[in-house]
């Protein structure tokens, strides 16, 4: 591709960018497509020749486009969010551009730098301990890794990363989590060798949070029966239902028994940037590690996960190598991010924070956030009022658990789950909304994520709408 062909198809796409966020209500926000469709309509082998630029783009947008769930469609109430925003899309393009492997402080002294300062204004948002150093990872799964490695070399003063698992040490070390919390816990314990049977999964109360008291006990066993009690991992925003368990209670117990406390906050730290919210985070000053992600509720492109620690020398100690060939000058004066997390190479991930945080302004990010609680707060108050609705889980945040139940019948937990799949099935298949499912106590749930950019009262008033028209026919 020339540069001039480079120039013309750059200013396509950004006007074709431009026109898809003005319009993208008028595209189902799920996918309509069958498996197979989209592969079936490729080629199945890659071009010898050279193809034209406007052949590629007419691809994208006749065979793609129409296999992609639209992820930043106001109407996307799914799962939890993965927003984007134009400066942060913006910023993205310069990042490719500029095509910078990070990995050290030489290979690219303004991003290591601007990593510092937007970890710092993020550190400051959320109102964090003084003690804490931020970091940018790729995902909160990695993060939780991150932090399951630190805390297992901890505990055994670094001696798997030096003998790994011959002496068997690690079978011995336990962490705790709640049964709410995220599979990436159990993916992390898995990975950093563990092993699942170490897992301990404690109790959640009636609000899905979990009981401290019983992680007191489970750890209180292990003791008595020998085992070595390793670390805890905290939710902050369960992915079921925004379950906030409680970290001043967990943090005393992991700070009398010596653990390590991981909060994953992955979604709902970033409403810690309002100060009537940061009761969410009462008792942080207690984790050696926490993760949120600018990527899910922060208007920032995927990927950009914030990870921020007490003692970053846990970190470094954990990850630290240092070949002849990655060695320089700077060493002793700088922060290699190399040794900050898993992987060697970085991307340029501090760029697009940057730009969301200066365009929109602490202030502007505070109003989005904040109307979204609203939002879902006034959700809530239309199905707690309507008795054909049951509302299934304590509203926290921005995200509102809830099936359709009409109080005039009598029917099983069996055909409940049938009726309210079938509605969720019907609702995301019309392409004007998208929700998706849980199990709360082995009850079939709808979850209702509010959350989206660019999501106003009138996308969510059509979506209760929506949900009461469909529901009148079965
Ligand atoms: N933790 C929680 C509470 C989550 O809800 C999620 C994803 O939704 C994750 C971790 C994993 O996030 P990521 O995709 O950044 O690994």
């Amino acid at each position: 591709m020339n540069r001039k062909s480079f120039r013309k198809y750059g200013h396509a796409m950004i006007d074709w960018i431009a026109d898809y966020m003005e319009h993208i209500d008028e595209y189902p926000v799920l996918a309509q497509v069958e498996p197979g469709e989209i592969a079936d309509s490729l080629p199945k082998s890659p071009p010898e020749e050279p193809e034209e630029m406007e052949a590629i783009f007419n691809d994208f947008k006749g065979i793609l486009l129409p296999g992609m769930t639209h992820w930043q469609h106001p109407s996307f109430f799914a799962y939890f969010p993965a927003n984007t925003s134009e400066p942060s899309i913006l910023a993205e393009f310069l990042t490719a551009a500029l095509g910078a492997q990070c990995m050290v402080w030489q290979t690219s002294p303004a991003a290591t730098e601007l990593e510092e300062v937007v970890t710092d204004w993020l550190h400051h948002m959320l109102g964090l301990p003084e003690h804490f150093t931020g970091v940018i990872q790729d995902t909160a799964s990695t993060s939780t890794l991150c932090a399951l490695l630190c805390a297992r070399e901890r505990a055994t003063s670094f001696a798997i990363n030096e003998h790994g698992f011959r002496d068997g040490s690690s079978q011995s070390l336990i962490v705790y989590t709640s049964e709410e919390a995220h599979s990436s816990v159990e993916k992390g314990v898995k990975i950093s060798g563990f092993g699942k049977d170490q897992l301990r999964l404690i109790p959640s109360g009636a609000d899905f949070a979990m009981i401290p008291e019983e992680l007191e006990r489970a750890i209180n066993a292990d003791s008595k029966d020998g085992y070595l009690p390793c670390c805890v991992v905290a939710t902050v925003g369960t992915t079921s239902s925004t379950a906030m368990d409680p970290l001043r209670p967990i943090g005393e117990i992991c700070d009398h028994h010596g653990l390590w406390l991981h909060v994953d906050a992955a979604m709902a730290g970033t409403a810690a940037i309002l100060p009537e919210m940061r009761y969410i985070l009462d008792g942080i000053e207690f984790a050696d590690s926490f993760v949120f992600n600018p990527h899910k509720w922060m208007f920032t492109n995927f990927d950009c996960s914030a990870y921020f620690c007490k003692d970053p020398k846990a970190l470094t100690s954990t990850f630290e190598i240092l070949p002849e060939y990655l060695k320089t000058d700077a060493d002793l004066q700088v922060k290699n991010f190399r040794d900050w997390g898993i992987p060697l190479g970085r991307r340029f991930r501090a760029l697009k924070l940057w730009f969301v945080i200066r365009s929109f302004g602490v202030k502007g990010l505070q109003e989005k956030i904040r109307a979204h609680i609203e939002l879902a707060k006034e959700f809530e108050s239309w199905v707690r009022e309507d008795p054909q609705f049951e509302l299934m889980a304590p509203v926290t945040i921005n995200l509102v658990c809830f099936r359709y139940h009409p109080s005039n019948h009598t029917l099983s937990e069996e055909e409940l789950e049938q009726i309210n799949k079938a509605l969720m099935d019907e609702l995301n298949r019309s392409g004007k909304m998208f929700i998706t499912h849980t199990r709360l106590k082995g009850k079939f749930t709808l979850r209702l994520c509010i959350a989206q950019t660019n999501t106003t009262r009138e996308h969510v008033q059509d979506a209760w709408d929506q949900l009461r028209a469909s529901a009148s026919n079965f």
